[in-house]
């Protein structure tokens, strides 16, 4: 990797800091950072904040308004931002749909889609999953046929993230039912608005909306809607699946929560009374754990212990993903790498939730949906308890979508061991 390469990355990284101290309103932050719940005018507000810098198509090739960045400045990026506890980056238009528009889409698709999910003008959702069609998505009965220049679209997509708010839904349909399972697919955009499009809501366990059932009833999709070639939307597919796992957020993510937990553990010890010393017991070797480099030292020994476990577990993955950079800089990439990011960064994620949730202690059994909606009621611990906890629950979902941890080490073992 070239000096130049690193020393734009680098400049990336201050930019970004000084985005995050000096323009993200500090509204939008304090909900973010104690994990409330963000509504669809707070991610726009958020999108059209990153693309006022260019940052949010910043992956994309100048041509269609992008800035060329390298891996590096991509990890860089994310990383960056969720370090700072900032919302996500909605992937569905600029990750997902975005650069298979570019890649495979004809010119009046281009012409038509690109400037409004630059300008974020139009929110997307991903119509992949079905049931009993989510690991295993070339299973999926989602059906389009052809009838003059439309498809007549009948089936039931699952899990579909922000569905309720979307304008746009990337699909995948089987147009051709005797093909190979993969080769009977093709990819399609259908307007949400459009007749025989229901949404229905799914709760799930934090208490919010975030995914739907999309049903498609004889929905008339015209033809100059299909992205490539009838029957190659495996191949179109695929390729969005590789944007689906960058890396970038989740290190950030991990590091921020890790900051959190040795922020509360000093809140936890500093509100308990102090205990009288006992001269019986051995004294504590000096070695403090520091995680994260933030902060005073944790002097309770099984609480640093944890903490320092997975600090560990931090410090390998963050190299990992360095490395795993590097190699797709070099092009010497074995293709487990971002599956190994995924699965590792997810699990830790995880675990450092659970830690946190152990922490609050009475607060962390504690959980209403709605305070989270509004100042309301005093909170029972630190003012970001229930948002910790609704965190906590949100996540265990990680290690299934973007593919389950399962699924990962599956391609880890094809990839690597070659199994
Ligand atoms: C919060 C959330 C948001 C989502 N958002 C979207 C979205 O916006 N758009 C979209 O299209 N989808 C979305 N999904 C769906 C997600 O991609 C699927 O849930 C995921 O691919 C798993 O599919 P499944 O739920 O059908 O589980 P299944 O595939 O039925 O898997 C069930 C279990 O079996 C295991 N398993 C399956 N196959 C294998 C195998 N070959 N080897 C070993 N173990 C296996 C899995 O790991 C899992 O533990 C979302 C899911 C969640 C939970």
């Amino acid at each position: 990797m070239s000096e130049d390469t690193r020393a734009r990355a680098e400049a990336l990284r201050q930019d970004v800091r000084r985005f995050c101290r000096d323009v993200l309103p500090a509204g939008l932050r304090a909900k973010s950072q104690r994990h409330q719940v963000l509504d669809k005018d707070d991610y726009q507000q958020w999108m059209r904040l990153l693309q006022e810098q260019g940052w949010a198509v910043g992956h994309w090739p100048r041509e269609h308004g992008g800035l060329a960045w390298s891996p590096l400045e991509r990890f860089v990026f994310e990383d960056e931002l969720a370090r700072h506890g900032c919302p996500w980056v909605i992937p569905f238009g600029v990750k997902y749909v975005g650069p298979v528009i570019y890649a495979f889409g004809s010119e009046a698709q281009q012409q038509r889609f690109l400037p409004k999910i630059v300008n974020n003008e139009e929110f997307w959702a991903q119509g992949y999953s079905e049931p009993e069609a989510g690991s295993d998505l070339a299973a999926l009965r989602t059906t389009a046929v052809r009838d003059g220049d439309h498809y007549i679209v009948n089936g039931q997509k699952v899990w579909t993230t922000y569905a309720h708010w979307a304008d746009w839904l990337f699909c995948l349909v089987r147009t051709d039912r005797e093909a190979r399972p993969q080769n009977g697919i093709s990819f399609l955009l259908i307007d949400m608005k459009s007749p025989g499009v229901t949404v229905k809501e799914i709760r799930t366990m934090d208490g919010y909306r975030h995914v739907n059932e999309v049903w498609l009833e004889d929905v008339r999709v015209p033809v100059g809607n299909l992205v490539g070639e009838e029957g190659g939307g495996w191949t179109y597919a695929k390729y969005l699946l590789k944007n689906e796992r960058t890396a970038g957020a989740c290190i950030g993510m991990a590091w921020h929560a890790l900051h959190r937990l040795r922020e509360l553990a000093q809140q936890v010890q500093a509100s308990q009374p102090s205990q009288p010393s006992q001269p019986s017991q051995p004294s504590q070797p000096a070695h403090r754990v520091e995680p994260c480099g933030c902060g005073r030292p944790v002097d309770d020994g099984l609480l640093r212990n944890r903490i320092g476990m997975l600090e560990l577990r931090y410090l390998a993955l963050e190299k990992t993903a360095y490395r795993a950079v590097g190699a797709m800089m070099d092009g010497t990439e074995n293709g487990g790498e971002a599956s190994l990011i995924k699965l590792r960064g997810t699990e830790l994620y995880q675990d450092i939730a659970e830690s946190l949730v152990d922490l609050l202690g009475a607060a962390g059994i504690a959980f209403d949906p709605a305070a989270l909606h509004s100042a309301g009621l005093p909170p029972l611990g630190p003012d970001d308890a229930g948002g910790i906890v609704k965190d906590h629950f949100y996540n265990r979902a990680a290690t299934v979508f973007g593919g389950s941890s399962e699924i990962q080490r599956n391609i880890i073992a094809k990839a690597v061991l070659g199994l």
